[in-house]
């Protein structure tokens, strides 16, 4: 068998347009367009390619964006104060505070600072209990992206045997509730390193989804033949024969795990693109809802 190929970037690039048209209609009926702002702390690499990429996508879409950027040297009370700025800023209808921080023990104040009404990750606890109550929700986009995904392909979910490897707060934890919710109804197993016999586990399911961050982790002989898998890793290896001196790989042995599935995800161009068309369609969200919300 060879699988078939998910194409996660044509996907976003057809969602993107969507909802490109959807800010248009939303600058014409409100005289503005929807906004999105940005705390970037310090300045690594990775984080800085990750808030410009996103800048470039609000743009393409219509979507406002500002940047507050701060030192790696920054206070947690400078940090709150920006999210505080953003969260007061008439135009600005999503917050999004770029992670990892340099000081990741401020994570968690920093996060639950920002407005829930403007919380295009999903990471506030008030989002996290709606979302697991079945109530409207900004849901965090990577989890999002992958249902989009799988939905759009037209993978049946309903009934469907899933596992997923990986339980951050950020990515499976959300992803198994999001999965199990009433209308989309797939019986979910959640996968960490304490699971005894993982392979037995993927072994039974029709769906698998990897978000461990280690490559390598699903491997050919840990797949039933026919299965769906999507790869959510993004790992850097070593690579002399690229300029960079690296490339990026997801968790899933993709050549030989394809031999054997009947579709999956390819690492790039698989599930980040989905995560980034799904932070705009937050954003746009957001900004609805708060035009509706009493002041
Ligand atoms: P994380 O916070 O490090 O969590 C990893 C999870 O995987 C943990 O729950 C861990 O279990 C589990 N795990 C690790 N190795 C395992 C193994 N061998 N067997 C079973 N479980 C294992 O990572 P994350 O933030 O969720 O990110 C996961 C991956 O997705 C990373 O590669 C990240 O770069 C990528 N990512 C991609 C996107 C995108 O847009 N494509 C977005 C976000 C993240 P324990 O809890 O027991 O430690």
């Amino acid at each position: 068998m060879s699988a078939r190929i998910l194409d996660g970037k044509s996907l976003a690039a057809e969602l993107r347009a969507e909802i490109a048209a959807d800010a248009a209609a939303f600058r014409a009926a409100h005289g503005r367009a929807p906004g999105l702002g940005v705390i970037l702390v310090g300045d690594d690499p990775a984080s800085r390619s990750y808030v410009t990429s996103k800048q470039k996508a609000c743009a393409a879409a219509g979507i406002q964006s500002r940047e507050i950027a701060l030192p790696a040297t920054a206070s947690q009370a400078e940090i709150l104060a920006a999210v505080r700025q953003l969260n007061e800023d008439e135009a600005t209808d999503g917050v999004l505070v770029q992670l990892p921080l340099p000081d990741s023990t401020m994570e968690a104040d920093v996060l639950a600072a920002v407005d829930p009404a403007k919380d295009v990750d999903g990471f506030h606890a008030l989002n996290i209990g709606r979302l697991v109550q079945g109530k409207p929700a900004l849901a965090p986009c990577t989890p999002c992206g992958v249902l989009e995904l799988l939905r759009r392909v037209g993978i049946p979910l309903a009934g469907a045997n899933v596992v997923v490897i990986g339980r951050s707060q950020i990515v499976g934890r959300p992803l198994s509730i999001l999965l199990s919710q009433k209308g989309t109804d797939a019986t979910v197993t959640l996968c960490h390193t304490r699971t005894r016999d993982l392979p037995q586990h993927t072994r039974a399911a029709d769906i698998v989804i990897v978000a461990a961050g280690r490559p390598n982790t699903l491997t050919a002989n840990m797949v039933k033949p026919g299965a769906v898998v999507v790869d959510v890793g993004v790992n850097r290896v070593p690579d002399a024969s690229r300029a960079s001196g690296y490339r990026l790989v997801g968790d899933v042995d993709f050549a030989a795990v394809a031999a054997r599935a009947s579709a999956i995800t390819p690492v790039p161009g698989g599930v980040g693109p989905l995560t980034v068309a799904m932070l705009l369609r937050n954003t746009l969200t957001a900004a609805r809802a708060r035009l509706t919300l009493p002041s």
